[in-house]
């Protein structure tokens, strides 16, 4: 067999022009310019990458961006201080804190202090619960963006954004879907997705027992570990639909770092149905959720209905 490949790049795009195309229409009608406001504490240089390519996309979908750049050295109060400042901004719909934050900074505190309705990352103990109890919610974007390309290869348009009681399309509805890694940005959010899709969850970790054949029975296997083409093929039912999530950053030809993600792309593509590359699968759809999530905001901040995106 080979895979069906997952082109996230194409999918992304459709999904951030439907987003402008919304964007237009609220502005039109309702005098609505959604806003996100992006906080980089630090140089981090991935950190510098990803809110170069998330600021990049809020063009194209029409969304007002702001960059706050903090040094290194920024203390815990001071980020608090820029974040409640931020919440208060009837201009800014979505806050996004780019992690990894300095040692100084406790993460939880600061994500505890976004508004839950600018918090467009969904990192928020209130979305998450919201989202555990099959509430509305601003939902994590890459989470999403993996529900969203899987369904792509089952079929179906994607179900609308992070609300699990309008669910209507169910391709995976009694389907064994195992999910690798329960960080509390990826793998955790994404089981729940999952629940709130039908289908059967088990999420596996650093101490799961024997998981190639944990694995092996998953029609749907979604892998968020940060390990280099750690999934080989034997780890994969055939005909399988595989969602990599991971980045990694390994020695390429003459040293130049090159790419790749969490599964073992050519090997796994010969036994998969379908296969997301890296890069080019889920990171764009991943920020594409970003674009979604900020217009979302937007509206249900201004008292309107759902977008219809
Ligand atoms: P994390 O780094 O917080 O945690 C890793 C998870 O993997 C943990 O739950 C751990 O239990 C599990 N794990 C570690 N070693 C394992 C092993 N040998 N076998 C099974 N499980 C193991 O996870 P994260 O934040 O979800 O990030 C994972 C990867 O996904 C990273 O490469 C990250 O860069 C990438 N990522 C990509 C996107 C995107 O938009 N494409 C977004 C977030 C994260």
């Amino acid at each position: 067999m080979t895979a069906r490949i997952i082109d996230g790049k194409t999918l992304a795009a459709e999904l951030i022009a439907r987003v402008a195309d919304e964007v237009a229409r609220v502005g039109r009608d309702h005098g609505l310019e959604p806003g996100l406001a992006v906080i980089l504490v630090g140089e981090n240089p991935a950190s510098e990458s990803y809110v170069r390519s998330k600021t990049m996309k809020t063009v194209t979908a029409g969304i007002r961006s702001s960059i706050h750049r903090l040094p290194e050295t920024t203390s815990e109060i001071d980020l608090l201080r820029l974040v409640a400042q931020l919440n208060a901004d009837r201009d800014v719909h979505g806050i996004l804190v780019q992690l990894p934050l300095p040692p100084q900074i406790d993460p939880h505190k600061v994500i505890e202090a976004v508004d839950p309705a600018k918090d467009v990352d969904g990192f928020h103990p209130m979305n998450a619960g919201r989202l555990a109890s099959g509430l509305p919610a601003l939902v994590p974007c890459t989470p999403s963006s993996c529900i969203r390309l899987a369904k792509s290869a089952h079929g179906a348009q994607a179900a609308p954004h992070g609300d699990t009681r309008e669910r209507v399309h169910m391709p995976f509805a009694g389907l064994e879907a195992v999910v690798i890694g329960r960080s509390n940005i990826v793998g955790k959010p994404l089981a729940q997705l999952l629940l709130g899709e039908n289908a059967t969850v088990t999420v596996a970790h650093s101490k799961t027992r024997d998981l190639p054949s944990v694995a092996r029975r998953a029609d749907l296997l979604f892998v968020s570990v940060g390990q280099p083409e750690l999934v080989r093929s034997d780890w994969v039912k055939p005909g399988a639909t595989v969602i990599d999530v991971g980045i990694n950053r390994i020695p390429g030809e003459g040293g130049k770092p090159r790419i790749v993600g969490d599964v073992a792309f050519a090997e796994v593509a010969t036994i998969a149905g379908a296969l997301t590359p890296v890069p080019g699968g889920v990171g764009p759809m991943t920020i594409a959720c970003l674009m979604l999530n900020t217009l979302r905001a937007a509206c249900t901040i201004a008292g309107l209905r759902k977008p219809a995106v």
